[in-house]
């Protein structure tokens, strides 16, 4: 999963791009309004957490301008304390959650999570497919019980088809999920990932839809159907 964070203040910017890619995320950081715009309407990200008072551009101007462009991406506002009316106007502008500063980082990964958990359409905070399981909060993989361990860019890969399980993933979506804007991209080594992937999971679990991409699927379930 991709995030953008637009923040203006370099230390919270770092601190926020640090935290996010610990968690297994590909980021990237708007220092001001108009860098935020121009990537939330040119880059797929699954989710942004925007800083509403930023230079150059307003936060809630460019939510504003995000959603009437039709970007429905999931976006968490981070406000100044006791500033109700900025928060009232990110949520009329289009805001799903926010955060009043100063906050816990904990605290906003978990309404990430969640977030992106509900724009899946997943209500649960473990991501399951079959026995196959994907714990965002603690970044992890198991199947039957057992912990895979993942590269982190492995679990990337994985957790963006969790959350997309049933739906051919063409690569290229998976190319732009899973690396930051400044990632040297080469969608061969996609394969590759995948490819260790099925020696860990099992090599039922992600078919390769020739020309088309890759599918999460429980073998069991799949079977039942067929
Ligand atoms: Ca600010």
């Amino acid at each position: 999963m991709r995030i953008l964070v637009v923040e203006d203040d370099p230390d919270l910017g770092r601190q926020l791009t640090e935290a996010l890619e610990q968690a297994g995320y590909a980021v990237d950081l708007a220092p001001d309004g108009e860098e935020g715009l121009f990537l939330g309407e040119t880059e797929p990200y699954d989710a942004a957490v925007l800083d509403l008072g930023l230079p150059k551009l307003d936060g809630v101007r460019v939510l504003e301008k995000w959603r009437a462009a039709g970007k429905d991406l999931p976006v968490l506002i981070l406000t100044a304390r006791d500033r109700w009316s900025e928060k009232v106007a990110g949520f009329d502008a289009g805001a799903d959650d926010y955060l009043t500063k100063p906050f816990v980082t904990e605290e906003l990964l978990a309404r990430l999570r969640a977030l992106l958990r509900r724009t899946a359409g997943h209500a649960n905070a473990a991501l399951e497919c079959g026995d196959l399981r994907v714990d965002t909060h603690a970044a992890r993989a198991s199947v039957n019980g057992e912990p895979i361990k993942l590269t982190a860019h492995e679990y990337r890969v994985l957790n963006y088809l969790m959350h997309h399980q049933g739906r051919v993933v063409p690569r290229t979506e998976l190319v732009e999920h899973i690396y930051d804007q400044d990632f040297d991209r080469d969608s061969n080594t996609i394969e590759v990932f995948i490819g260790r992937l099925r020696r860990k999971i099992g090599s039922n679990r992600i078919l390769t839809e020739r020309g088309l991409g890759y599918r999460l699927i429980d073998p069991k379930a799949e079977k039942i159907t067929e």
